[in-house]
């Protein structure tokens, strides 16, 4: 995996996605039109401890503090960047709050 940061191009709710029909979530290109789906390439698991901070503040305890990086391409237009996924960004709120 080339990248553990993603560029603007994904930042500030750029980069959006959704499940299909079964529980499976997609990314869309936010290149292209039409909610075209991304391929995710690889993904590199960069934190991954036992303890989670906001478990003391927080009614669902998470089982760990986990950041984990998803290598994502877009087959049509060439687009590729990173995107993570964690459990200790933030732990709730809107999205309009996320975005700053
Ligand atoms: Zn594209």
């Amino acid at each position: 995996m080339k990248h553990t940061h993603g560029s603007e191009a994904v930042e500030a709710g750029r980069l959006r996605g959704a499940t299909d029909r079964t529980d499976y979530f997609y990314f869309f290109c936010p290149e292209c039109p039409g909610d075209r789906l991304l391929r995710i390439l690889d993904y590199q698991v960069t934190r991954d401890d036992k303890e989670n901070e906001y478990n003391a503040s927080s009614k669902h305890k998470a089982a760990r503090s986990f950041i984990t990086a998803f290598e994502i391409a877009c087959e049509e237009c060439g687009f590729r960047d990173c995107v993570k996924i964690s459990s200790v960004g933030r732990q709730g709120g809107t999205h309009a709050e996320a975005l700053g």
